[in-house]
């Protein structure tokens, strides 16, 4: 059997692997791979599938599964798995880290330390505490950053129109009910027809005045324009993002946009994170081969 590695993974992992037959992470044996790891670099599109007629198993190491054709995939009668309970910390710690780092203004005082100059004067921080995070899409990973700002003594809000109640979070009702009173609003949504652009000009006029926005769920769920022009006009105090609409980000508008803290699509990657999908990985391919 041959063991396609298309995307990073832990370097550890083929020989982990190697039991179960040939690792490889030459993209052109595609043809005779049965098993294909990606994360979400590789597009797992109908043109993929087409060229690995061997293949029987797509492993995506992480979350979202918006790269993989499902339904094409399912046709071809490829089975697709992914390693949902890996990432959960690993992403609600960069989250959080943004969330720490926009109000205590860590890029621009970094920055301007290195400039040579010293901006004691003119950088005013705020706190966490006492303030009101509102979670879009409480999932595992907006379960963790909530159970984060509980213990920075925050109040924590949450929509998610398939979350009833739950210990961490005071539920709402509709997204405006959030929106309208948070301080920080931490998008924690898969990309789905239903999710595309959900943050759009017309919500975002419903935010709470200076709010800050925070993305590590998927870029499409913003449309980005909309969030510059709130940037811009000071209704959005600033926006930490992790996520774009392709990666690297081609013409975004958030890149000169004012008070954006952007990461290059960090959120899974921690070394604890790649180990855990690494063993999860094990397990899967464990119980294909039976
Ligand atoms: P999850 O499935 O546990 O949680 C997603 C939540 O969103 C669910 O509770 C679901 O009910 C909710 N939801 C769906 N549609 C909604 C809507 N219209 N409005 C509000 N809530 C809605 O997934 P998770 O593990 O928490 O991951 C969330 C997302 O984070 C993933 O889908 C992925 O896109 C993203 N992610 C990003 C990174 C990164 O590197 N930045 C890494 C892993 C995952």
């Amino acid at each position: 059997m041959v063991i396609l590695i298309s995307d990073a993974f832990d370097p550890g992992l083929p020989e982990i692997l190697s039991k179960y037959g040939e690792v490889t992470d030459d993209k052109s044996r595609l043809p005779e791979a049965e098993v294909v790891l990606v994360r979400s670099k590789t597009k797992v599109t109908r043109e993929y599938i087409d060229s690995a007629p061997n293949l029987k198993l797509v492993i995506r190491g992480g979350v979202g599964l918006d790269n993989v054709d499902l339904d094409y995939a399912k046709e071809k009668g490829i089975i697709v798995r992914n390693t949902p309970e890996a990432s959960s910390i690993a992403v609600a710690e960069i989250a959080f880290a943004l969330m720490i780092a926009l109000p205590n203004h860590l890029s621009v005082a970094d920055q301007s330390m290195h400039d040579g100059k010293w901006l004691k004067k003119q950088l005013k921080r705020t706190e966490l505490y006492g303030k009101t995070l509102g979670i879009i899409g409480l999932g595992r990973i907006g379960m963790e950053i909530a159970k984060r700002a509980i213990a920075f003594g925050m109040k924590v809000i949450a929509y998610d129109p398939y979350v009833t109640s739950n210990d961490f979070a005071e539920m709402k009702p509709d997204m405006k009910d959030v929106v309208s009173i948070a301080d920080y609003v931490s998008l924690h949504l898969p990309l789905t027809d239903e999710t595309k652009g959900i943050i759009n000009k017309e919500i975002l006029s419903e935010f709470k005045d200076g709010a800050y926005l925070i993305n590590t769920g998927r870029g499409k769920t913003v449309v980005e324009k909309d969030v510059a022009e709130a940037l811009k006009s000071g209704k959005l105090a600033g926006f930490g993002n992790d996520v774009w609409y392709s990666d690297p980000p081609e013409d975004s508008p958030l890149i000169d946009a004012p008070n954006v803290l952007m990461t290059p699509h960090l959120g899974a990657s921690t070394k604890e994170n790649l180990l855990r999908i690494g063993e999860i990985i094990d397990r899967i391919i464990g119980k294909y081969v039976g």
